[in-house]
């Protein structure tokens, strides 16, 4: 069983509420929406692209840093 630390890592710009990152297969823009701000200002986060399901770990940097 593979870890989460085998996906690929890509960086997430936040807006908002929402976290933007490009899924490294296949280059389209994914959007996260966090419902909470547990999850939206946490460092990483894994999630599939909509498109390719590629599992991708997306860091976004600590909030203020
Ligand atoms: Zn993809």
């Amino acid at each position: 069983m593979r870890s989460a630390k085998n996906y690929p890592e890509v960086r997430g710009t936040r807006t908002g509420y929402m976290i933007r990152y490009t899924c490294p297969q296949c280059i389209l823009e994914n959007v996260i929406v966090n419902n909470s701000p547990k999850d939206h200002f946490k460092g990483e986060r894994t999630v599939s692209c909509r498109s390719c399901r590629t599992r991708i770990t997306v860091l976004t940097p600590k909030y203020g840093a």
